[in-house]
């Protein structure tokens, strides 16, 4: 199979639990976005396990802490999951996307992850 999650150098491992863990996204929403990943091939969030859903809450708080600590700048997050092709998924690895969020880095931040619809971001 040829997926990338399965195969990570575990030298770009930054975090890790039994089950689950953490790396840089190759190509960056902001500095700094995380992936959290199960070491399971799972297709998608719906398919982990209840420990692995355990060690996932806590890496990302873990991963949280990390960026806080390292980069003041950051004052929020945005915490997501793509789940299937229709919703924009393009690695079939379960993967949980950490993007720190700084003040300006979108000229309108509103709304957020209501952004996967462009068009209904405002409300
Ligand atoms: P999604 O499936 O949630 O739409 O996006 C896949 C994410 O994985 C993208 O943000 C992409 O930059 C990241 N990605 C894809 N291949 C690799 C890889 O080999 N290594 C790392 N670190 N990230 C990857
Ligand atoms: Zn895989």
């Amino acid at each position: 199979m040829n997926c990338p999650f399965c195969k990570i150098d575990e030298k770009k491992i930054l975090e890790y639990g039994k089950f689950v863990f953490a790396i840089k996204d190759q190509h960056p929403v902001t500095e700094g976005h995380l992936l959290i990943i199960p070491r399971a091939h799972r297709e998608n969030y719906f398919e982990l396990t209840n420990e692995e859903l355990a060690e996932v809450h806590q890496l990302l708080k873990i991963c949280r802490n990390r960026i806080l600590a390292q980069d003041l700048s950051v004052e929020g997050f945005n915490v997501g999951a793509n789940c299937g092709e229709v919703a924009g998924q393009t690695v079939f690895h379960c993967h949980i996307h950490l993007i720190p969020r700084r003040k300006g880095d979108d000229s309108n931040p509103r709304g957020g992850v209501r952004g996967v619809i462009d068009s209904k971001k405002s409300y």
